[in-house]
């Protein structure tokens, strides 16, 4: 575990151990989760031989800001980071009335394999560190200047197949001395993996749990998405209603709509009524279409009409405001640019 993601009670046993006395680490978390700065030089309330001893013991390493491209219409920022180990990940700063928000990645690519997803096309590369999953909030807020308010972990990545490390952001990303956001506005997207969302509940923690479900049928879930494969839409009826009992938290769901694949009146009668067992708000997402696969999103009415039959059904209903429109690269698609750079020239 790098430094930067212990918790404060690791940091003072670190600092015991290298003979420092504890309320160094208390300084150390200051800087590095609240004044979330760049190195151990800009600490300047820890000594010189103490930021020596630390560069050499335990490297602090920072985001490289390698694209960023900045929406004129609504301020949206899209960004690519390299890694310190050179891999690449994205993430993405979006303004709203109620707050600045950043999208973050949870892997360095995704295992999962959902078919419409940009973020799979190069399979699963590592996790990410707690560290790094923060990084990107901070190097964001480095750059815009900006204080964020919610963060979505529905960038590249299955998060809960990243469970351990996304239990630890989380902590450190709502602990009151470092960025200290609070829990209720941060969002966990899952393709699904049931036996982590029971996991997930029993934590107790604040945090909104999204739930893609695309498909009202296991046979059409499947086909689309491949976790659907191990485990079914009952099952994960019941983990989300076990979720809500156990957290008193709604989950929501997505659901992609892609034309001609899952966008039939009788589909949308069918989330409704899977919406209604789990009490859930629903998110609508017309599909991105990505280069490298077959789908594409239906018309504007075609959405329109999905969305007041659900709304006919009572149910609570959003169709996901796009935002930065003009520099549109949907999630996974700049690091897959990146990485297969020569099939684009
Ligand atoms: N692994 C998490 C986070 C994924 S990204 C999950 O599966 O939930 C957040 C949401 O965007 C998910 O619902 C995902 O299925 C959806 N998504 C991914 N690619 C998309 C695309 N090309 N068009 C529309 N939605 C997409």
């Amino acid at each position: 575990m790098d430094i930067r993601s212990l918790y404060i009670d690791e940091l003072k046993s670190l600092m015991t151990d290298m003979g420092q006395p504890a309320f160094k680490a208390g300084q150390l978390f200051d800087w590095m989760h609240k004044k979330h700065v760049e190195s151990y030089d800009e600490m300047t309330n820890l000594s010189k031989d103490l930021r020596e001893k630390l560069k050499k013991e335990q490297p602090y390493t920072v985001l490289k800001l390698e694209e960023r491209y900045v929406s004129d219409l609504d301020g949206t920022r899209k960004y690519l980071f390299a890694l310190s180990d050179g891999n690449f990940i994205e993430s993405v700063f979006m303004r709203y009335k109620h707050g600045n928000s950043v999208c973050i990645s949870s892997q360095v690519g995704c295992r999962m394999g959902c078919r419409f997803c940009a973020s799979t096309l190069d399979g699963l590369e590592r996790n990410l560190k707690p560290s790094e999953m923060l990084e990107q909030i901070y190097a964001i807020e480095r750059d815009t200047k900006e204080r964020v308010s919610n963060v979505v972990v529905m960038g590249t990545g299955e998060p809960l197949d990243n469970y351990d490390n996304l239990i630890r952001f989380y902590k450190l990303l709502t602990d009151e001395k470092g960025l200290n956001i609070s829990g209720r506005n941060v969002t966990v997207s899952t393709c699904g993996i049931v036996p982590n969302i029971y996991k997930l509940a029993d934590e107790h923690l604040s945090l909104t749990l999204a739930l893609s479900l695309h498909a009202t049928t296991d046979e059409k879930r499947k086909e689309i998405m491949p976790i659907a494969n191990s485990y079914t839409i009952e099952e994960l009826i019941e983990a989300c209603t076990y979720y809500f009992k156990t957290t008193g938290r709604r989950v929501s769901l997505e659901y992609s709509l892609i034309g001609g694949v899952n966008d039939s009146t009788a589909e949308a009668e069918a989330l409704g009524r899977i919406a209604d067992k789990i009490g859930a708000h629903i998110n609508l997402i017309p599909v991105n279409s990505v280069k490298e696969r077959e789908y594409r999103r239906g018309d504007r009415a075609s959405i329109e009409a999905f969305k007041n039959k659900l709304e006919k059904n009572a149910n609570n209903v959003t169709i996901r405001r796009e935002m930065g429109q003009d520099i549109n690269a949907s999630c996974g698609q700049l690091r897959h640019r990146r990485i297969n750079l020569t099939d684009y020239d």
